[in-house]
């Protein structure tokens, strides 16, 4: 009996699918994604600070280093600190992503939940203030990509920011789709197999597989 084909499941940032779930109530809506990738693929969308239950719209968060170097997440006006709420949710929804066989990710640029690797760093003025974007001096991953980047290491993970590059793009559906292929040819083998034990050998194979051959995210 032949096997139905099963799209490649990317997870994604869902204002860029044009889901009004950004602090103002506005989207990022990309239109090579929306209708060209889209097209090939199951998009599992997530909005980090909806689902952390920040609300639409809601007052701007920016990072901030604070004591011992830790980067917090925090309110532009009211300074309010919701890094614990975030965390909460981080660890609660990379475990349901675990579970969702993801074969890519595609992030929003410059977001201090979704950012890959460009979002400011404010640093605090010692009174808990953040100093403005201008003396912000660093940049880095924000909170929700940083934890989603440390959980699945070897997955393809762009922003749409760099997915602007062609080339760049095509080598990432390259390894979505490579990667789709590898986790399709696992998935049979386990239904072959049928018991636990096997699933278990095969994860630990799939898992070093992987790295072997290089399907880790293109990083800067
Ligand atoms: Fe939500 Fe992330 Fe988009 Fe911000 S960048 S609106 S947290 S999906």
């Amino acid at each position: 009996m032949q096997r139905e084909y099963q799209k490649p499941r990317v997870g994604i940032s869902a204002c860029l699918l044009g889901e009004r779930v950004r602090y103002d109530g506005g989207h990022k809506r990309d239109a090579w994604l929306v209708d060209g990738l889209g097209r090939d693929v199951e998009w599992v969308p997530v909005c980090p600070e909806v689902e952390a239950g920040f609300g639409t719209p809601r007052e701007p968060i920016s990072l901030v280093r604070g004591a011992g170097n830790a980067i917090r997440l925090v309110a532009v006006d009211t300074r309010r600190d919701v890094t614990e709420p975030m965390q909460r949710f981080i660890d609660r929804r990379l475990e349901e992503l675990a579970a969702e066989r993801l074969s890519g990710y595609v992030l929003k640029a410059g977001s201090p939940s979704c950012g890959l690797d460009d979002v400011l760093i404010h640093d605090d003025d010692g009174e808990g203030n953040p100093e403005t974007a201008e003396t912000a001096k660093n940049a880095g991953s924000g909170l929700f990509a940083d934890a989603l980047l440390a959980r699945f290491p070897d997955l393809p993970i762009e922003d749409e920011r760099r997915l602007a590059d062609p080339e760049r793009r095509r080598q990432f559906v390259e390894r979505v789709f490579a990667y789709h292929r590898h986790i399709s040819a696992t998935r049979s083998f386990e239904s072959a197999c049928g018991h636990a034990g096997g699933r278990r050998r095969e994860g630990a194979e799939r898992t070093r597989g992987i790295s072997e051959w290089g399907w880790g995210p293109t990083r800067k």
